[in-house]
This record gives structure tokens, C-alpha cells and sequence, in this order.
């Protein structure tokens, strides 16, 4: 059997940001991972500007990220508002950003496995990780392994078993669009994002309930369905040409609460609380939550917290203090957008009042 100090669970912005955390304070971190980076992965791929210092401080280039300070939300009727951003983003791939933050945690000294891991046992000298290729033994180990994995149902989490109706689907394109500006398009069941990415690329990503999605053949049938119904997509895409062989898709997306531990792992990112796409925030919110992570376990690592139960009540602490408002406006931002009549009143309300959507918008963020 092989040990190691610390393991984590999943190679997303979460654990790669926990993880290089972890091994500049001199930790051995091996982090699981069970599909190879660089890939791509259903992402509206804004990323809000809180998290780029971080990410520069540590290496991670972004200057070919396109700076995007605008948003226009836009209904299937054809009712549009545009407004600032009051914090701004940018448009970076998670085939770029994901890798870029790889090659950093890498340089920190954390080692990868490409191996998907089967399940995690808690015991009293500590943690057994199964993997496809073995087993191994850790002094802690984190989940940050995303929305949903195998895991989840392992650790016997409760949304595990909890309706979870949403559908993601995502495709790159060539085609025209402003590069500083992020498009919100909604419609019956579901919303769509429209952003340019550093490579040039324009990503539409949207998110659509599975009663609408049943509706249609199939996820090129969805895609193409959705732009004939909205005019503002139509013209964009159209006429331009798919990136990719056929779109990415995933199902099961839950957005209730989720826990921050099960079983002694402490949850980040995905794993911990999924906030609704439309606020353009979850990745910000994995590389902060990966942060809030190492720093608690490094506190319990160091003997500045008693015991495992007051590791996990201030990390659950910290954690909420941070992200639930952000959260709870997120779930009613989305009730809004997916119903066209609530959309175009939201539209109506923003033109009348200006200062508003920036103020819902900064209540969804972080801070620089
Ligand atoms: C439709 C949609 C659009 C979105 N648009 C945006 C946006 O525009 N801006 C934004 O900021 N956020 C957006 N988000 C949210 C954002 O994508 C996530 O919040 C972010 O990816 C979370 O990162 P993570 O590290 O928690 O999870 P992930 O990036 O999903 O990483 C988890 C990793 O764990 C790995 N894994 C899973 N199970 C195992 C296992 N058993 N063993 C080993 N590895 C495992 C997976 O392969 C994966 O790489 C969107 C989400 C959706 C659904």
C-alpha cells in the first residue's frame, strides 16, 4: 500500500488550488485525478475578476484572456438590457485555466495520479483511498471532486438520492462576438451564456431543464432547436461554425445544499455547493473555497485547533460566511431567468431602476 500525507480528490480548480496551497507550506499532496488535463469541461467560461490577482500572484498567465465588462441579458421576445459590470471578468477555457493552474500546482510540488478513485474510508490512523489502481493510506484527504461522482454515492450523501433536473451543454465556435462583453440569453426551461474565450473561440453554454431537454432528438437537436427560438442567439450562431465534433453535455446538475464534510472529508468547490451558472461565479468560488480549505487544515495540521470536530465547524463556518448569500440570490436569480414572463418583467424593472442589476450582481460576487 502507498501513503502519502495529504490526498485529494479531483483535479478541478478546487483541488488544484487546495493542492498548491498545500505544498508550498511544505505538505505532500497527490492529488487523484481521473481524466488527464488538459480537457474540456461544460463551463460558461467567465471568470469574475476577484480571483485574477490570486491567480497572477501564483503564475498563472492570463493576459490572453479576453476583459469582459459588460452584460446584456436577453429574452426570447426579443427585450434586451445591457449594463456594466461592476467587477468585470474574463474569458478563459477550462482547457486553458484548468492546466495553467495544473502546471502551478505542479511546480509546487504536488504529485498526480490519473486514476479514478473508488472510495474513501475514514479509520482512527487515518484515511484508506481505493483507486482503480490500488489502494493507498493519508493522513487527511479532501473532496473536491465536482457537481457529482461515484463518491457521492459511496459516502452515502443525501442530494445523492434527491432530484437533480438540469442538464449542461456546451459547444465552442468560430464566430463573431463583442470580446468584452458576457450574453445572458433566456428562455422557456433554461438559459444560455454566449462569451469569447483566449483562444478566440465564442463559447455557448447553457443549462436546460430535462422535461424541456426531453423534448428533443438529442444535444445537437437541443442546440439547434434553441436558436431558432431566440432571435438575439440565431444571429450569432447560425451562421457559425461548431468547434467541436458535437457538443458536451452533463445531467444530474443539483444546486441544494450538499454539506461541507462526510465521513472526515472536508468538501470544496462543486463537492461543497453548486451556485446557479447564471451568476458567472462558481469557478471563483472553487478557487476561493480550495483556498479556505488548505488554510483551515493547515491550522489543524499545525495544532491550532483542538480536535477534527473544530476543524470541521470553522471550515463549515468560514465557508458560510463567504458563500451563502451568494447562493441564495443565485437560486432566486434563476427562478426568474428560466420563465420568459419573469425575464422580460426583470428586463423592464432594470431599464426603469439601472442601478439595480449592478446591485444584484455585486451581491452574487466577491470582492477584489
Ligand atoms: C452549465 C454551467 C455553466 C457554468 N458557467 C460558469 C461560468 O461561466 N463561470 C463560472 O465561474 N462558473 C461557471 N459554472 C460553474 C463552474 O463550472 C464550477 O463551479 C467549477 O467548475 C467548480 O470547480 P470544481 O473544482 O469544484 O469542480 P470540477 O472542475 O468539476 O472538478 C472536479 C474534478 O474531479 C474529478 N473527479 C470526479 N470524481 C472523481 C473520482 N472519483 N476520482 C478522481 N477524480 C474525480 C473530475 O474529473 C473533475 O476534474 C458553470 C456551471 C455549469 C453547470
Amino acid at each position: 500500500m502507498k501513503t502519502t500525507e495529504i490526498i485529494i480528490v479531483g483535479g478541478g480548480l478546487a483541488g488544484l488550488t487546495a493542492a498548491r496551497e498545500l505544498a508550498t507550506s511544505g505538505r505532500e499532496v497527490v492529488v487523484f485525478e481521473k481524466q488527464k488535463l488538459p480537457h474540456h469541461k461544460v463551463c460558461g467560461e467567465y471568470l469574475s475578476r476577484e480571483v485574477v490577482p490570486y491567480l497572477a500572484q501564483i503564475g498563472v498567465p492570463l493576459e490572453d484572456a479576453p476583459s469582459i465588462d459588460r452584460l446584456v441579458l436577453s429574452s426570447p421576445g426579443g427585450r434586451s438590457l445591457t449594463c456594466q459590470l461592476p467587477l468585470g471578468g474574463i474569458g478563459i477555457s477550462r482547457f486553458a485555466l484548468d492546466y495553467r493552474l495544473f502546471q502551478a500546482a505542479q511546480k509546487a510540488g504536488v504529485s498526480f495520479v490519473w486514476e479514478a478513485v473508488d472510495s474513501v474510508v475514514h479509520k482512527e490512523s487515518g484515511f484508506r483511498v481505493i483507486t482503480r489502481g490500488g489502494e493507498w493510506q493519508a493522513e487527511q484527504v479532501l473532496g473536491n471532486w465536482g457537481k457529482r461522482s461515484v463518491l457521492d454515492r459511496v459516502q452515502n450523501r443525501s442530494f445523492f438520492t434527491k432530484s437533480s433536473p438540469w442538464l449542461g451543454i456546451k459547444m465552442h465556435y468560430r464566430a463573431t462576438y463583442p470580446s468584452d462583453q458576457v450574453g445572458l440569453y433566456g428562455f422557456k426551461g433554461g438559459y444560455g451564456g454566449l462569451s469569447v474565450t483566449e483562444s478566440g473561440a465564442v463559447n455557448f453554454c447553457y443549462l436546460i431543464h430535462k422535461n424541456r431537454f426531453k423534448e428533443t432528438p438529442d444535444l445537437e437537436g437541443c442546440t439547434k432547436g434553441l436558436l431558432r427560438e431566440h432571435p438575439a442567439l440565431h444571429e450569432v450562431l447560425d451562421a457559425a461554425e461548431p468547434l467541436f465534433d458535437k457538443p458536451l453535455g452533463i445531467s444530474n446538475i443539483y444546486f441544494g445544499h450538499k454539506g461541507l464534510s462526510a465521513n472526515r472529508v472536508l468538501m470544496s468547490g462543486d463537492a461543497a455547493g453548486l451556485i446557479h451558472p447564471l451568476c458567472g461565479n462558481g469557478m471563483a468560488m472553487a478557487i476561493q473555497g480550495g483556498r479556505l480549505q488548505a488554510e483551515v487544515l493547515q491550522e489543524y495540521l499545525n495544532g491550532d485547533l483542538a480536535d477534527r470536530e473544530l476543524l470541521e465547524a470553522n471550515y463549515s463556518n468560514a465557508w458560510q460566511k463567504e458563500f451563502r448569500t451568494r447562493l441564495w440570490i443565485g437560486e432566486r436569480l434563476q427562478n426568474v431567468l428560466v420563465s420568459p414572463s419573469g425575464l422580460n418583467l426583470g428586463i423592464r424593472l432594470g431599464a426603469r431602476v439601472p442601478f439595480l442589476p449592478r446591485a444584484v450582481i455585486r451581491k452574487t460576487h466577491g470582492t477584489l
